[in-house]
């Protein structure tokens, strides 16, 4: 399977599309090592920030590990922040990178939490995912590579952008508060 979409080109289609938009230096290589690394072998190491995999699996629930290391997904409506409404910021569960404000959340009906915009457009990394015979656009940290979710085109205006993301790869900082809560539980 691997092995047919490389011949299928789609990391150089996705590569053309990355590198209008993107102005960072070798931004062809990094983003073909970085797609090339995540269909073959989850391996993350052209990320800025890398956790060693043991602290990883002691450090995260099994959920989290499996939605953010091994491009898993959480049941619709088992995730801690499908439902949740509470003023703050989510982060990255693995790196803490800041990713959603929660006035940019909404509710999709889909079960996972929904976001119509990012905090900062370079904190996602979007691409190409060819999983299950369907075409869609995995969103992963960028700052360290962990699996977030999928973006569609069917949200809300102003963007009109979906981000459905899995609540086991956030974690939530109330507004005006130190210290956050993570959403992994219940998967
Ligand atoms: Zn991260």
């Amino acid at each position: 399977m691997a092995a047919l979409l490389r011949h299928t080109g789609c990391v150089a289609l996705q590569l053309a599309v990355r590198q209008s938009g993107m102005t960072r230096k070798a931004p062809g290589l990094r983003f073909s090592l970085s797609a090339a690394a995540l269909a073959a072998s989850g391996n993350k190491n052209s990320f800025p920030v890398v956790f060693p995999q043991q602290e990883l699996r002691k450090r995260l629930t099994p959920m989290q590990y499996h939605v953010t290391q091994e491009r898993g997904t959480e049941r619709a409506f088992t995730g801690g922040f499908a439902d949740h409404k509470e003023k703050g910021t989510y982060t990255c569960v693995v790196c803490d990178a800041p990713l959603f404000q929660s006035d940019t959340k909404f509710d999709s009906g889909s079960g996972w939490p929904s976001f119509f915009d990012l905090i900062k457009e370079e904190s996602v990394t979007v691409t190409d995912d060819f999983s299950y015979g369907m075409h869609r656009l995995e969103t992963s940290c960028s700052q360290c590579g962990s699996h977030l979710g999928h973006l569609f085109d069917d949200g809300p205006p102003p963007t009109g952008k979906r981000y459905c993301i899995n609540s086991a790869s956030l974690a939530f900082h109330k507004q005006g508060a130190a210290g956050g809560t993570k959403g992994g539980r219940g998967g």
